[in-house]
């Protein structure tokens, strides 16, 4: 089982440290681990955010454990050489068309949420996110209209194909869960939504075990805040993932604890490659302070082990560890405490 450990810029090498910790404490026969370099630091070190050797460092492993990128000392560079695209370039390069976001509230951090304690402890679902199609890749420009004035423009579209790989993710991650899944679009406006719905529909009829509902994305965004105990999975594009996932991460509270899991087609010989790694960015300001919560990529690791090795029994064990660690009071700064990275590490160690 190779696992390609990519801990980038900033607090990303800090928080991937204390997950190889948790999956190295595992003992699973048969791991191998070995780390690329990705972001500033790739940059730096050899001219590109994503070098060739580690796009081929992905390609040769089973899954991927990813820290997170960016560096002020980049800020300046051309767009293509900034360490944020190498996300998006191991997104499209490696095939990763379905993100999957859990959002669920830990018991005892119901005060961290946005929302009232009594809404937030009802909070218990799953984004899956189409991640390679939509406005984001389409044709788009600046041009010149009457009188030279400036016209952005950007080109929404959603073929049947991709929405029929991402329905079948979001309908199988349903199956796996509460049973329930809920797709959601614009189509009272968008023709690219109505494809979306009609396919959608279309590959329902092979599910008959999941409930399927639409709704249309304000409503939805409503809908998140006002009745969050109402979804199970989510099932939605790329545009409206973007700013659904974060509206949901917020709904739980801490940066320091949410996880994803980017899959593709690709099978192993131990399941679905997929890349893995916490929602939160390299956050320069506590970089080198040894401050960040580990805890989102401890369980991206956990979410690694289901996905990409069939070890949901693992991933419940990481996931019991971090519950109970939390449960018992451990808080890093982003909580509200004062707990350091590796403290936090070794308080789910224990736990674990
Ligand atoms: P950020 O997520 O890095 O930080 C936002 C805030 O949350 C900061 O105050 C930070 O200190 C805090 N924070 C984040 N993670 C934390 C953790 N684990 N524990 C404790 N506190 C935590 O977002 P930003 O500041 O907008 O971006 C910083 C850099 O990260 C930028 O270069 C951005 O492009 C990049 N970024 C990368 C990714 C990625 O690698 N996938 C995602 C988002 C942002």
């Amino acid at each position: 089982m190779k696992i390609a450990i990519f801990p980038g810029d900033g607090i990303g090498s800090e928080v991937t440290r204390e997950a190889v910790r948790v999956l190295e404490a595992l003992d699973l026969p048969g791991l191998t681990l070995f780390e690329g370099d990705v972001g500033a630091i790739a940059y730096h070190r050899h001219g590109h955010p994503l070098p060739p050797e580690t796009l081929a460092m992905a390609n040769a492993s089973d899954a991927v454990l990813f820290g997170a990128v960016g560096d002020p000392s980049c800020d300046n560079l051309a767009r293509h050489l900034r360490p944020e695209q190498a996300v998006l370039g191991l997104r499209s390069e490696l095939g990763l068309f379905a993100n999957l976001r859990p959002a669920t509230v830990f018991s005892g951090l119901e005060d961290m949420s946005g929302l009232r304690p009594e809404l937030a402890r009802t909070i218990d679902m799953l984004i899956v996110r189409e991640l390679n199609g939509d406005v984001y890749f389409g044709d788009k420009g600046i041009r010149e209209i009457d009188g030279g004035e400036r016209e952005g423009w950007d080109m929404m579209s959603y073929s049947e194909s991709e929405v029929r790989r991402i329905a079948h993710s979001g309908f199988q991650a349903a199956q796996k869960r509460g049973g329930k899944l809920c797709s959601v679009d614009k189509a009272n406006v968008l023709e690219t939504s109505q494809v979306w719905r009609d396919t959608v529909i279309a590959v329902a009829r092979e599910y008959p075990d999941v409930e399927l509902s639409h709704m249309y994305v304000d409503n939805a965004a409503m809908q998140m805040v006002k009745d969050p105990g109402q979804f199970d999975v989510i099932l939605t594009g790329n545009l409206f993932g973007d700013i659904l996932s974060d509206l949901a991460s917020m709904c739980v509270g801490s940066i320091g604890l949410l996880a994803s899991a980017s899959l593709g087609e690709r099978q192993t010989d131990y399941g679905t490659f997929g890349l893995y790694e916490p929602i939160h960015g390299s956050a320069p300001d506590i970089a080198g302070q040894g401050k960040a919560n580990p805890m989102a990529t401890i369980l991206s690791a956990a979410m690694m082990l289901r996905h990409s090795f069939g070890k949901a029994d693992q991933a419940e064990r990481i996931e019991a560890a971090v519950s109970n660690a939390l449960a018992d009071g451990i808080r890093g700064g982003d909580l509200g405490g004062t707990l350091g990275t590796q403290a936090i590490g070794d308080a789910v160690l224990e736990r674990l």
